[in-house]
């Protein structure tokens, strides 16, 4: 995270955003996924996306609880995780293993 958005994050501007309080009063002033209300759970605007940080529209946004919050910033971040490419250069060097067993010796063993 950015120290931009965190400064935005903080700001008046974000907090008295009409399109921040669009996306939570068109909720109903609950979370759109477990439908708490936010006397019981603060209340956020999740960003769907950051296209328009700074002037969002309240499509841009939705309204999530705390707790939901967290969740889908962790499933989302884990899901950008796993999207990602391998490296195509891998530079671990694999060294010459001595072998699990000595082949003379299986050979010469039989009776
Ligand atoms: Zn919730």
């Amino acid at each position: 995270m950015s120290s931009r958005y965190r400064i935005y994050m903080a700001s008046e501007a974000w907090l008295e955003s009409p399109a921040r309080y669009e996306a939570l009063r068109s909720a109903d002033f609950r979370c759109r996924i477990c439908n708490v209300p936010s006397d019981e759970v603060p209340l956020q605007a999740h960003h769907r996306t950051y296209e328009r940080l700074g002037a969002e529209l309240p499509e841009d946004l939705t309204a999530l609880c705390l707790l939901c919050h967290r969740e889908v910033t962790n499933f989302l971040a884990a899901r950008r995780y796993a999207l990602q490419q391998p490296p195509t250069i891998v530079d671990v060097v694999i060294q010459e293993r001595a072998p699990l067993w000595d082949a003379s010796m299986a050979a010469g063993s039989a009776a």
